[in-house]
């Protein structure tokens, strides 16, 4: 009886376990069709000057629409499609999308400093892919001067020598590049050692403590000093009040992006929102 019941949860348990494989290579099948389809659209979150509050540049961020189960997140489809094999393939999409689009509002004439695009850890960690994402963002020839790759900074753990040379690769071609999430990885300290960053973002949970917490000031402000002294970039990220938006401007933060400078948004937003003069925002808020 004991061995029947028992025979039966893991009958049920299979059962379960295949549903969801089921609907994981659904969603897998969906994503293979939709980037083929180039349906995946994309949205830009501006970049702000602190010393000024104009923006200096944007973001651009992937967006997924499913015809059925509506909006999926970056965050659940981009490792999806690092199991597939498919993330060189969205970065294609996201340049070529982006280039024809800013390029059509007649955003690409230097009043961006630059387009920051996300690149994921195993398309980072093929030199083949890089090589060749490099030679499509230069083919781009309007966009290509503003390009920045983001890279998360686990992206980097697994081979600190080819990260060397695939970021000097890019840097040798104009492409400026930048840490994002820093400060959540293991190796922050130790990649700044090695690594000529253009860039780094101090990770939003950092950010979001800024005006409570004296412990999360204590880490911003040390990284903001850090970052002048190595003359790299720096942008906070998640800024979503004007009490953080002062304190980080107070360190002498140079930029910073988040829900209360603007949300990521769709083209025609961006320009209404670029339009806005820098007075009137600052008024507003
Ligand atoms: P990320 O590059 O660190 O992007 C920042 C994320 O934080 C975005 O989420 C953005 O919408 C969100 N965000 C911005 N400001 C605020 C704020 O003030 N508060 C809060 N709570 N969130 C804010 P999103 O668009 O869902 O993207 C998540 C992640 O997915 C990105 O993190 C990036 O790692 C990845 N991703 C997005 N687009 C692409 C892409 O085109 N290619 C690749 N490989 N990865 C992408
Ligand atoms: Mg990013
Ligand atoms: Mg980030
Ligand atoms: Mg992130």
């Amino acid at each position: 009886n004991m061995a029947k019941k028992k025979k039966n949860a893991i009958q049920y348990h299979d059962k379960a376990l295949s549903e969801k494989a089921l609907q994981r290579r659904q969603l897998v099948m969906d994503l293979r069709q939709a980037i083929s389809d180039e349906v995946l659209s994309l949205v830009y979150q501006p970049k702000y000057d602190l010393s000024t509050l104009t923006a200096c540049g944007v973001e651009v961020l992937v967006r997924w629409h499913h015809p059925v189960k509506g909006y999926i997140a970056p965050d659940v489809f981009i490792p999806l499609a690092e199991e597939i094999g498919l993330t060189a393939a969205i970065s294609k999409l996201v340049v070529d999308k982006a280039a024809a689009e800013l390029g059509s509002a007649g955003l690409l004439d230097g009043s961006l400093a630059h387009v920051a695009v996300n690149v994921s850890a195993d398309e980072f960690n093929n030199a083949d892919e890089m090589y060749a994402l490099t030679q499509f963002i230069k083919s781009k020839k309007a966009l290509a001067p503003f390009v920045r790759i983001e890279i998360t900074e686990t992206a980097t753990l697994t081979d600190m020598h080819k990260s060397v040379e695939i970021i000097s690769n890019l840097q040798a071609s104009g492409i400026t590049f930048s840490i994002d999430d820093f400060g959540t990885g293991y190796t922050s300290l130790a990649m700044l050692k090695d690594l000529t960053v253009d860039e780094i973002k101090i990770d939003r949970s950092f950010v979001s403590g800024v005006e409570q917490d004296e412990r999360s000031r204590t880490i911003v402000s040390a990284i903001v000093a850090m970052a002048q002294s190595f003359d790299i970039h720096i942008v906070a990220e998640g800024v979503e009040n004007a009490a953080q938006l002062k304190i980080l401007q107070d360190m002498g933060c140079q930029q910073a992006q988040g829900y209360y400078l603007g949300r990521p948004m769709a083209l025609h937003d961006l320009v209404k929102h670029l339009n806005q003069d820098a007075t009137e925002f600052s008024a507003a808020h």
